[in-house]
């Protein structure tokens, strides 16, 4: 069995004996629901992990989880047990969702180079934004909110999250690219979830190689044309607004809102990241439908990124898009209440 080790970096240094069955990630037994809020908040849990005999693969690994946790179930990978350490317990505000807070997740972990340069970029973007009230001007606005638009929905919902991590539509590998390229902008330190696909095409290893070279050229020509101000607001605002935006489709979306769909998970609808967030916010919808191309699937729920998407088939540029199917639906509607 081939363990998708992109989708939880350190799985890859987790041997798996191939005799055992499919086994085996992690879920805490206290409270099953709380799992999905870490593995969505992208940190690193120690905890035990077990084949499903119980037999004890690896302890007190530190497993770094990614918003794709749903993604592993269809790779035979069935979560089984885990404990994980630390902590007292916590009601989220306005929601029915408890956590257990995990202790000292940075303390004693090893900071390797790559998670040094993402802190690194983090906290440099989190310093251009106190610039921001100083170098305020309409001009410095719209720069942020255009490339908040070409990155966020046409870089990371659109490309990198539809197209090429769930597949749930095609484009010309032109217009592939270029909408990839938006998403390199985002500075968001990581790829598409199916890396090892990509990494078959010579653009997305360029991508890869050069990965630092377009963000500082980008930045190079907004200071040309604006000066430091549109450094500050084209960089440092719009990057930490994307960021923080995703962030909150990881938490958010597994606390507040509704959900639509059995899906057995903590994911739900909210509206106001749906808005924010071009579509990414209808959560509970693309745990029901991880392959469809919409998300927001009833008329009301905008869905920005949708929009394109239909926009593209409609010109003829977009093929395969892929929606729910009438035997899904079936199947992931709530039963009826008795
Ligand atoms: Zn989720
Ligand atoms: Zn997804």
């Amino acid at each position: 069995m081939e363990i998708e080790a992109h989708l939880y970096i350190p799985i890859k240094q987790i041997k798996v004996d191939k005799s055992e069955p499919p086994m085996a990630l992690i879920a805490p037994p206290p409270a099953a629901e709380f799992f999905p809020k870490l593995i969505h908040r992208s940190k690193s849990v120690p905890c035990h992990l077990y084949t499903e005999q119980r037999r004890v693969i690896q302890t007190k690994t530190s497993i770094k989880t990614t918003h794709h946790h749903h993604l592993l179930k269809r790779h035979a990978l069935r979560i089984v047990n885990a404990v994980v350490e630390g902590g007292g317990q916590a009601r989220i505000l306005l929601s029915d969702v408890v956590v257990k807070r995990p202790k000292e997740v940075y303390k004693g972990r090893k900071w390797n180079a790559k998670d040094l340069t993402t802190a690194g970029v983090v906290v440099a973007m989190h310093l251009l934004c106190g610039f921001a009230p100083f170098t305020f001007s309409w001009g410095a606005l719209s720069v942020a909110v255009a490339l908040y638009v070409v990155t966020g929905l046409l870089g990371i919902t659109l490309s990198f999250h539809r197209n090429l991590s769930h597949k749930s539509f095609k484009l010309p590998k032109w217009l592939e690219y270029t909408f990839a390229y938006c998403g390199v902008h985002a500075l968001q330190c990581g790829e598409p979830n199916n890396v090892g696909d990509l990494e078959k095409q010579p653009f997305y290893r360029f991508l890869r190689r050069t990965y630092v070279a377009h963000p500082v050229t980008l930045a190079l020509v907004l200071y040309a044309l604006g000066g430091f101000p549109f450094i500050v607001w084209g960089m440092g605002v719009r990057i930490v607004w994307v960021y923080h935006i995703t962030w909150l489709v990881n938490s958010a979306c597994h606390v507040w809102g509704q959900q639509a769909w059995d899906t057995g998970d903590l994911s739900r609808n909210n509206w106001w990241v749906g808005i924010l967030a071009f579509g990414e916010g209808w959560h509970n919808n693309h745990h029901a439908f991880e392959y469809s191309a919409k998300h927001g699937l009833e008329w009301w729920q905008i869905d920005m990124t949708w929009y394109m998407i239909r926009f593209l088939e409609i010109i003829g540029v977009a093929a395969d898009v892929k929606l729910p199917t009438q035997t899904h639906i079936q199947r992931m509607t709530f039963p009826p209440k008795t």
